[in-house]
């Protein structure tokens, strides 16, 4: 890459954004939900409830919209500003909205935690001075037809302004394919994680512009490195007044996020769960479908364990039929005793001592049930003799 951005470069460190009291760049990704655009107070309410009960830890909305046609819908403007900070107060979400203009950054600062700047004006200098200027956060979206460099030049452009807050965001690029409305650039996720130490967001629903394709996209997104999302959520998507091809149900954004969860976790991330209760808008929590959701997850749960067990099973099972090829004895209580202390060290909690030596012992002794078919063993005697002669 030919140009320099010597503040947006990657050196050691890895910048955390905070937009309110949400951090953007650490380890637990953040997903980041609302209507495309804010359309009445009713609407965003539904939509922000429905981003929060997925676990969205920032609301988004459109008030004043960037469209391709000046005869579609041009958001509520001023309004909607105000809606969105109302609602975000409500439901305890910071609120990001994109600023079309320089003469806007003002209205949008005082309204909003993060100023969005989207894909039509990453190129506009004078936008990207002002926001920067402004001292909110700064989501930078990537132009559909820009490079990667380009990207970085125009983060660089806020980051001159003295405002280290930046979040990038690749929300798809112009191909020759129109199936997609966008070709999401997942290779481009995973370059600008190791180009900058800014983090690096995606936008599946901009990327895709179908419905049926946002989770896959998403879940591409965060493979490659992508430390969040930005995903359009609508009460009603078929009636929604700009982008309703891509905007999802509430059903639709929880299971994205529920997937997303389940990815987050291999990759040694996270996405935070949904709240324990949904507030409702006179105030009151209600517990209304807290139960399945939480049966639905604990199910879930349980069934990687069922499978991880599985897969001891056969790894063991190997490891019997190459030790008796060869001779060895089966049975190691030194190797036991070192994976206790193995998974002592890798245990964070809140999971104690003495329960970690519960599941060890019963997992050894199913082992061995199962695949040395014997009878029972004293497998924690066994460990504190192998203890004892190490010392
Ligand atoms: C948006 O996020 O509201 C939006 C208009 O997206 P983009 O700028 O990526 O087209
Ligand atoms: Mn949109």
């Amino acid at each position: 890459m030919s140009a320099v951005f010597p503040l947006a470069e990657r050196g050691t460190r890895a910048t955390v954004v905070e937009i309110g009291d949400v951090e953007i760049g650490g380890r637990e990704l953040v997903l980041i939900a609302g209507p495309c655009s804010v359309e009445s107070e009713e609407q965003l309410r539904a939509a922000a409830l429905a981003a929060r009960a997925a676990g969205a830890l920032i609301l988004r909305g459109g008030a004043f919209k960037p469209r391709t046609s000046p005869y579609a819908f041009q958001g509520l403007g001023k309004e909607g500003l105000a809606l969105l900070r109302a609602v975000g107060d409500e439901v305890g979400l910071p609120v990001v909205t994109e600023v079309l203009e320089p003469r806007q950054v003002p209205l949008v600062a005082e309204h909003a935690d993060a100023i969005q700047i989207g894909s039509r004006n990453m190129h506009v200098a004078p936008l990207l001075r002002a926001a920067g200027a402004s001292g909110r956060p700064v989501l930078l979206k990537r132009g559909m037809s820009a490079t990667l460099e380009e990207l970085l030049l125009a983060a660089e452009t806020i980051l001159l302004e003295g405002n280290e807050n930046v979040v990038l965001c690749e929300r798809g690029i112009r191909t020759f394919d129109s199936y997609t409305r966008n070709c999401l650039d997942v290779g481009g996720i995973a370059a600008l994680k190791r180009l900058t130490h800014l983090p690096v967001i995606a936008d599946p629903s901009h990327a895709t512009g179908r419905r049926e394709l946002v989770s896959s996209a998403a879940l591409a997104a965060v493979a490659a490195g992508a430390d969040g999302l930005m995903v359009e959520t609508h009460p009603d998507p078929d009636s929604a007044r700009s982008d309703a091809d891509q905007q999802l149900t509430k059903a639709e954004i929880a299971d994205l996020a529920e997937r997303t969860r389940h990815l987050a976790l291999a990759i040694g991330r996270s996405l935070s769960p949904p709240p324990l209760a949904e507030p409702q808008h006179d105030g009151r929590r209600s517990d209304d479908g807290l139960i399945v959701r939480l049966r639905e997850a604990i199910s879930a749960n349980d069934r990687s364990i069922v499978e991880a067990v599985n897969t001891r099973l056969e790894l063991v099972a190997q490891m019997r039929t190459h030790k008796d090829s060869r001779g060895i004895p089966f049975h190691d209580g030194a190797r036991e005793r070192q994976l206790l202390d193995e998974l002592h060290a890798a245990n964070c909690g809140p999971l104690s001592r003495e329960g970690l030596e519960v599941v060890v012992l019963a997992l050894l002794e199913l082992t061995r049930r199962e695949v040395i078919r014997e009878g029972p063993h004293d497998h924690a005697r066994e460990m504190a003799d192998a203890a004892a002669s190490a010392r």
